[in-house]
């Protein structure tokens, strides 16, 4: 089998480590605890063309295979993973966008889309549904050639920042199964009634704002309706948290290397009964274990991106990584604070920081509760098979 990368993802993965390393990690405390928006690293990323990953050439995007989709978010997280949730939900959005719009919908948002020129992120979590999608409440209701919008959501990360947001609604509210009344809108953010209301406080994931939007009577052509015809909201909104959870598991062994890094630096430089603490047995099974659940969750998630890559679907492989890569990176966190100590717990060291923004990983695109009951569906309908 071969595990190696081809030269041009080397060298890509290599122009990432050079922007992490020179213009995120050095800022990353500071930026963070200051609440500051990384305008430059925006900037950065734009140069790059990352807001183009998943868009088509077409479109001015470069659309990079899965496994250089992954890298991309596993890098920028080992610098910073608040950074990695600016590019999450948009490069997501393109993605449906592409797989799912009309023509007219790609040429009026995917160009601009591409280059960060416009933003996006997407709106599916409401204060009463999250997992439970199907119990959302927000209304369309058509009036002519226009949906009249209703509703809240919450949760949406870089909301500010959006030009367009796909927005998963009810067309049909009566419809049974309830999923054939649902829909995504193609809001454009100016429209009147619509409301991006307040950043919520999080523990970690910071450096991207995620908010309540409140929407009143906004009225939506029916000609941004995604692909044109009703009740396959839900559909297209799934299709999208597949390759949302190859990104996540991408992030998530970010984390897990960055914490890896520092606990094994901290592990040779600190001293303690004469010696550095890298010498005691109990400090070397933490860099053991760290180090070989790193390397299983990131060949999990190469293997699933990589599968995704030959056009499968890979409910199980990406819900594998992402749930093995996400617990991964919240035991990577806690064990690389416990080799440093009492300064593992200081705002002075990056480890802090890795240990609240880990926890995410576990909950967004899926909850890992529901990546095992995926999993276990495609394992037990015969889809998923284990050699
Ligand atoms: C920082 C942050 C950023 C986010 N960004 C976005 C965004 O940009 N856009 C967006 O739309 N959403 C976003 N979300 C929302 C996120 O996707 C949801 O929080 C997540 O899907 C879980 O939904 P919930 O919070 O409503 O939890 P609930 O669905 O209420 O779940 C609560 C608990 O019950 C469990 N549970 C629920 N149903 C089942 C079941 N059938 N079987 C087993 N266990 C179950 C869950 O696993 C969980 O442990 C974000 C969330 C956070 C915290």
């Amino acid at each position: 089998m071969d595990f190696d990368f081809t030269e041009e993802q080397r060298d890509f993965r290599s122009a990432l480590r050079t922007l992490v390393d020179n213009d995120i990690i050095p800022v990353a405390n500071e930026w963070e605890r200051s609440g500051r928006y990384p305008t430059e690293i925006v900037e950065k990323l734009k140069t790059m063309g990352l807001f183009g990953i998943t868009t088509p050439e077409q479109y001015g995007g470069m659309a990079v295979d899965k496994v250089t989709f992954t890298l991309v978010y596993e890098e920028l997280a080992r610098g910073w993973m608040g950074i990695a949730g600016i590019l999450g939900s948009h490069n997501l959005s393109c993605w449906m966008i592409d797989r799912h719009g009309t023509t007219e919908q790609k040429d009026r948002w995917l160009p601009r889309l591409a280059t960060g020129e416009a933003r996006t992120g997407i709106g599916l979590t409401e204060p009463g549904a999250g997992t439970d999608l199907q119990g959302i409440s927000t209304t369309a209701r058509r009036d002519g050639d226009v949906y009249v919008v209703n509703g809240t959501k919450t949760w949406i990360t870089n909301a500010r920042h959006a030009d367009v947001l796909p927005v998963l609604v009810k067309t049909d509210p009566a419809a049974s199964p309830r999923h054939r009344g649902m829909s995504l809108l193609l809001i454009d953010t100016k429209t009147p009634g619509f409301e991006v209301q307040r950043d919520l406080g999080k523990l970690g994931y910071k450096g991207t704002e995620s908010c309540e939007i409140l929407m009143t009577d906004v009225r939506v052509p029916v000609t941004d309706l995604l692909g044109g015809a009703e009740g396959l909201g839900m559909k297209q909104a799934l299709s999208g948290l597949e390759i949302g959870r190859l990104n996540i598991a991408g992030r998530s062994v970010g984390i897990a290397q960055a914490s890896y890094d520092a606990a094994l630096k901290y592990a040779r430089e600190r001293e303690a009964f004469g010696k550095p603490i890298a010498d005691f047995q109990a400090i070397q099974l933490k860099l053991a274990d760290i180090a070989t659940q790193l390397q299983a969750a990131r060949l999990m998630t190469y293997w699933a991106a990589a599968k995704a890559d030959t056009g499968a679907r890979v409910d199980m492989e990406a819900g594998m990584a992402k749930y093995f890569a996400s617990e991964t990176a919240i035991t990577a966190s806690l064990e690389a604070m416990r080799v440093h100590g009492g300064y593992g717990y200081s705002t002075e060291f990056d480890v802090e920081r890795y240990y609240r923004d880990a926890p995410l990983m576990s909950i967004g695109e899926g909850t890992n509760d529901i990546m095992r009951t995926i999993i276990a569906k495609s394992l037990v309908s015969g889809s998923g098979i284990i050699a």
